[in-house]
Order: C-alpha cells, then structure tokens, then sequence
C-alpha cells in the first residue's frame, strides 16, 4: 500500500477550530479528519484526543509549556 500523506507545516493562517486563535497543534484522527488547535486548547483537549487515539502534531516543539487550561 503506497500512501503519501503531504502535510503542510501550519502556518499563520492556521486556526485552532475551537477560538479562532493561531493554532499550534495537528490533531489527525485515525479517521482521516484533522483539528487544529492553539496551545491552550490543544492542552485542554488532550486527554480526549488520546480517547480517539488521534495523532498529534505539535509545532512548538520543545518549548511546549504544559500549562493548566483554565
Ligand atoms: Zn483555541
């Protein structure tokens, strides 16, 4: 099975789906969708992106703060 999965690198035009602000998280589904998340929400929904064993991509890398989302 030969698959080419070409995913851009997000950029300044990525919002996350949920306020609207730059996002800096790709959460990818098992089933094909695609979420896109800022820091605070990304943080905020982690625990059920891992319900849905989704595929994260985080683009802060190592500077990634693990904040408390409230
Ligand atoms: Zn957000």
């Amino acid at each position: 099975m030969t698959e080419t999965l070409t995913r851009e690198a997000l950029t300044a035009a990525d919002r996350c789906d949920r306020c609207g602000a730059a996002a800096v998280v790709r959460a990818v589904l098992p089933t094909g969708g695609e979420l896109l998340f800022c820091g605070h929400h990304a943080n905020k929904h982690s625990e059920r992106l891992g319900e849905l064993a989704a595929t994260i991509e985080d683009t802060r890398g190592e500077a990634a703060v693990v904040a408390d989302a409230r």
